[in-house]
């Protein structure tokens, strides 16, 4: 095939390649697309639905440990007076039942008079003695009977916060005072559940970190400036930003002690997300298998419709060029023809001059010429190849006769052996025997004369392809079953296999080379029998030969249907 041609099956098989693919592409991805983000947007509200909880919980857990440490140091200010608690002892005896019952969550324990002095203390460093009337917790506790501070350093140096009661009024007042040391406080707040990355930390309202938090920072650093915003809110609040190892971090703030801690929640994005991300790899992967699979199918279905497209193409030229070689034997054959014609008169007149001449040569006076036989001779022999010659004539004009559908009674029999007349010779030449058994007298049939013998002859030249060293082609007529006749043309030639027996009927096969077959002849055969109500039939052995077998329904009974 020229190289022109085959590039543009090419460029269309390319077209169709694009198109599909691009028409499968976009719902997919549309549609993969629009399911992530909107899974992405529940899980987000999952998420920080989620973190909402966590942090108002935890607040209120905090919360009320506080409280409760509060309430459990007022009741320890109530039952025993400064003279009784102010007995080491005594605040032993409150300090350890006040461990017992929170874990262990203090440092120590002291009792202050009402100018600051220390007056008992319980705990691990040298604070008896020591004036707090300069501190600002004890300015706080006097003026609001219970205060909870933020962390400082104070007399230990080290991180703490003083829960502190005051009892008792004027100058009888004193105050409880427990101080809770700032990483143990921060262990409790940091006893939060958020997967892997997840932390709680306190920072105070002047920034400063209440406890330690796990990334950054440290107790009672200040944060870094701008990090957080700092303006008092009720509720929860959420944000992203970036950390250090530029990994998203998912925030929630609330604020809690009376707007003097805030509390923050935070969790790794791509960990809070990790569902999410499984869920979007998953889809690109099923986006990608998707687009393979269609990708596939669009590679081969393309592959199997351009090259139909290019065997129909194919198909389409042998047809024109079939055509163009029957108008050249239609044209020949009017050629043909109009001279057959023409000849015709000239050679009635010779054999009737021949005629009158002989009868001539019969009288009297002519007798004594001495090559009379030679001239009697000679015009029988005029006469007989005029006679032969007018044959051939009405054979070619019979046969290259138009041919319009003409349906009328036909002899089968003689019809049949018009047709071997046009082949008889050739198949002489390659040694070829044609063996007739008529059955006389056949009935008649009603047909196209001129379509039948077309039958028959593509059938003779089948046979005689066939028939390569020569052979026997017998030829049966005869009466069948159902008002039918059949005829029976065999060959002792090649045979078929019967993957090829399947397909002789169908336009275009051929097993012969490309000028000698185009394929047509058996499927111009079981048109023309079909359209006659008959049907031809084969059967064929390999090496042994080949029967063609046709029926034809007889005139009467195609003429009542
Ligand atoms: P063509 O003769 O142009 O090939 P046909 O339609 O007449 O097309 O025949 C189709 C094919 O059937 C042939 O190419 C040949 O292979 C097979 N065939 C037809 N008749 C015979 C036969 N008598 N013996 C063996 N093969 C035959
Ligand atoms: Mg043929």
């Amino acid at each position: 095939m020229p190289k022109q041609i085959t590039d543009s099956y090419r460029g269309l098989r390319q077209y169709i390649i694009i198109i599909l693919l691009v028409a499968a592409a976009i719902p997919l991805a549309v549609i993969g697309g629009s399911i992530y983000y909107e899974y992405r947007a529940s899980v987000r509200e999952k998420v920080t639905t989620q973190l909402k909880s966590i942090v108002t919980h935890h607040k209120e857990s905090i919360e009320s440990f506080l409280q409760e440490i509060t309430a459990a140091m007022r009741v320890a200010t109530h039952l025993k007076p400064l003279d009784k608690i102010a007995q080491t002892e005594v605040l032993q005896n409150v300090f350890h039942s006040l461990q017992r019952e929170y874990k262990h969550a203090f440092e120590d324990l002291g009792v202050i008079d009402s100018k600051g002095a220390h007056l008992a203390y319980i705990g691990a460093y040298d604070l008896l003695g020591k004036n707090y009337s300069d501190a600002a917790w004890f300015k706080e506790v006097m003026d609001k009977r219970v205060f909870i501070s933020d962390v400082f350093l104070g007399y230990r140096q080290v991180p703490h916060f003083v829960i502190a009661v005051k009892e008792g009024e004027g100058k009888g007042a004193w105050i409880l005072r427990a101080t809770v040391d700032a990483a143990r406080f921060g262990t409790v707040v940091e006893n939060v559940r958020l997967g892997h990355t997840g932390e709680a930390f306190i920072v105070n309202k002047e920034g400063y970190y209440e406890t330690r938090p796990r990334m950054a920072g440290d107790i009672l650093e200040k944060i870094e400036p701008g990090s957080l915003d700092l303006a008092p809110f009720d509720g929860v609040k959420f944000w992203e930003v970036k950390d250090k190892n530029g990994q998203k971090v998912l925030r929630a703030k609330t604020w809690m002690k009376d707007n003097n801690w805030l509390l923050i929640v935070k969790q790794d994005v791509d960990e809070a997300f990790a569902e999410v991300y499984k869920t979007r790899n998953m889809a690109i992967a099923l986006f990608v298998i998707g687009a393979l699979l269609v990708a596939v199918v669009t590679f081969f279905t393309t592959r199997v419709l351009v090259r139909k497209i290019e065997k129909a193409d194919e198909q389409k030229r042998a047809l024109d060029e079939q055509l163009i070689e029957s108008a050249k034997l239609a044209s020949i054959g009017e050629l043909s023809a109009g001279i057959a014609h023409e000849i015709n008169n000239p050679l009635a007149i010779i054999g009737q001059e021949a005629g009158w001449m002989q009868d001539l040569l019969k009288r009297d006076d002519l007798k004594g010429i001495k090559e009379m036989d030679d001239f009697k001779d000679s015009l029988r022999e005029i006469a007989r190849q005029a006679g032969q010659c007018k044959e051939i004539t009405h054979k070619l004009l019979s046969f290259a006769r138009k041919t319009e559908s003409v349906i009328k009674n036909v002899n089968i029999n003689e019809l049949i052996e018009d047709v071997i007349g046009i082949v008889e010779r050739e198949a002489a030449v390659n040694n070829i025997e044609i063996v007739r058994q008529y059955d006389e007298p056949l009935p008649l049939i009603y047909g196209d004369p001129a379509q039948l013998r077309q039958v028959f002859l593509n059938l003779l030249n089948n046979a005689t392809d066939a028939l390569k060293r020569g052979g026997e082609i017998k030829i049966e007529t005869g009466t069948g079953e159902d008002d039918s006749i059949s005829i029976k043309v065999s060959d002792t030639g090649v045979g078929m296999p019967k993957e090829i027996l399947t397909k002789i009927f169908d336009p275009f096969f051929t097993t012969k080379p490309q000028r000698k077959g185009t394929g047509l002849g058996l499927s111009i055969c079981h048109g023309i029998i079909e359209e006659l109500g008959g049907d031809i039939t084969v059967a064929s052995q390999v090496g042994k030969g080949t029967t063609f077998t046709i029926n034809l329904p007889l005139e009467q009974k195609r003429g009542e249907t």
